[in-house]
C-alpha cells in the first residue's frame, strides 16, 4: 500500500496552518487537547465555507458565547444575526439545536466518539468523523472535498463524482492513521487545501509525490472527474423595502422552515418563475433601476427591489418595524444586504 502517513505528518509538523480552533502539532505532542466546542463550531461553519471566511465568525461566536452552555442559552434571533453573511442558514438553526442537545442530554460536554456525535442535530458523517478525530484523537476517516481530491489523485482514479464517493472513502479508510489520528486528519485536509489544490497542484513540493499515481501519469489536473451539473434555474422575486416617517425599517422574520429560515429580511414575494405582487402594505412603491442577484445552491435569484416611505401610523399586514438605531444591515443574510444596498439611496432621510 502507498505509505503516506509518515511523510504527511512530517510535513504537517512544519506547515500546519494556524487557526483559532487548532492546537498546533508541537503543543498537541506536549499533551494539549483541543477545545471540543471550538472544534465543533469550526466544523459546522466550515461546511460549504472557506477557512478565510470562517475565521472572523468563529472568533465572534467564541467571544460572545465562550462555551457551549452559553450558546445553548442564547436567544435564537441573536445567533441568527451573528451568523448573517455566512450562508446556509439551516446550519445556524442546527447549531443551536445541537448546543441545546449537548447541554440537555450530555451535561454540557460533547460526546467523544463518532457513534455518539452523529446522533446530535446537524452532525453528519463527515462532521462526526472530523470532531472525533481532531478533538478526541479517535481513529476516524474524514472525507471532505479536499481529501476526495487527494485520494482521486493518489490512486489516479477517474471515476466521476459523486459516484466515486464510496471508492474514495475506501482509499481514505486505508490510510486513516492510528498514529496521531487528529493530526493526520488535519494534515490530509491541509494538503488538499494548500498543495493539492484543484487547478494547480504544487506537486514539486508535495510530501507524498513519490506515491502519487496521477502525478506519475500526468493526469492530476483532470482529477477528480465530476459528472457535469445541470445548469441552475433562475427564480424571480420582489423585495419590498419600506421606512416609516421616523426612519424605522419594515422587516420580517422568515418562517423557520425553508430558505433563509428564521433569518431577518425584507418582506418578499414567493420566489418563482413569475411571482405575483405581494405588497406588505398599500403604498407608492418605487421600483429600483437594477436588481439584486444572488446564487443559492440550487438556483439563481433575481430580486427586483421596490421602496416606499410610509406614514407614521402605517399598519402593514406583514412584518414589524425596527427602529433606525437598532437596525444593522450586517444582521441580514447576504441577499437581503444586496437588496438593501440598492434601496438605501432612495430611502435616505432628506
Ligand atoms: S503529487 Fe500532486 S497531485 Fe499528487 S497528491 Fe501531491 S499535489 Fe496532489
Amino acid at each position: 500500500m502507498r505509505d503516506i502517513t509518515a511523510p504527511l505528518l512530517d510535513w504537517y509538523d512544519v506547515h500546519a496552518r494556524e487557526m483559532p480552533w487548532r492546537v498546533m502539532p508541537d503543543d498537541r505532542k506536549a499533551g494539549v487537547m483541543p477545545n471540543p466546542y471550538a472544534v465543533w463550531l469550526s466544523e459546522v461553519m466550515l461546511q460549504q465555507t472557506t477557512v478565510a471566511a470562517v475565521r472572523q465568525y468563529h472568533q465572534k461566536f467564541t467571544r460572545i458565547w465562550p462555551t457551549v452552555a452559553e450558546l445553548a442559552a442564547a436567544e435564537d434571533a441573536d445567533v441568527m444575526a451573528a451568523w448573517a453573511g455566512l450562508g446556509y442558514y439551516a446550519r445556524a438553526r442546527n447549531l443551536l439545536k445541537c448546543a441545546r442537545a449537548v447541554v440537555a442530554d450530555h451535561g454540557g460536554a460533547f460526546p467523544q466518539t463518532y457513534d455518539d456525535l452523529i446522533t446530535l442535530p446537524g452532525i453528519g458523517p463527515y462532521t462526526a468523523a472530523a470532531i472525533s478525530a481532531i478533538a478526541f484523537d479517535e481513529v476516524s476517516t474524514v472525507l471532505d472535498g479536499n481529501v476526495e481530491r487527494v485520494m482521486a489523485r493518489l490512486y489516479d482514479d477517474h471515476t466521476p463524482l459523486p459516484a466515486a464517493k464510496p471508492v474514495l472513502m475506501d482509499y481514505a479508510q486505508r490510510h486513516t492513521s492510528n498514529e496521531r489520528p487528529g493530526d493526520y486528519a488535519q494534515a490530509v485536509m491541509d494538503l488538499g487545501a494548500t498543495i493539492c489544490t484543484p487547478k494547480s497542484p504544487a506537486c514539486g513540493i508535495c510530501p507524498i509525490m513519490v506515491e502519487c499515481a496521477a502525478r506519475a501519469a500526468g493526469s492530476q489536473t483532470e482529477l477528480p472527474k465530476k459528472t457535469p451539473k445541470k445548469p441552475k434555474p433562475t427564480r424571480h422575486g420582489i423585495a419590498y423595502i419600506a421606512r416609516r416617517a421616523d426612519g424605522a425599517w419594515l422587516l420580517e422574520t422568515r418562517p423557520d422552515k425553508g430558505l433563509l429560515g428564521g433569518m431577518l429580511g425584507w418582506p418578499t414575494t414567493e420566489w418563482g418563475d413569475a411571482p405575483d405582487e405581494y405588497e406588505p402594505i398599500s403604498a407608492d412603491w418605487i421600483e429600483s433601476d437594477t436588481e439584486a442577484r444572488h446564487t443559492f445552491t440550487h438556483f439563481n435569484l433575481v430580486l427586483r427591489v421596490q421602496t416606499a416611505w410610509l406614514p407614521q401610523d402605517a399598519s402593514p399586514n406583514r412584518g414589524q418595524f425596527m427602529p433606525e438605531d437598532t437596525f444593522s444591515p450586517s444582521a441580514l443574510p447576504t441577499v437581503m444586504q444586496k437588496a438593501y444596498t440598492l434601496a438605501a439611496a432612495t430611502l435616505r432621510p432628506v
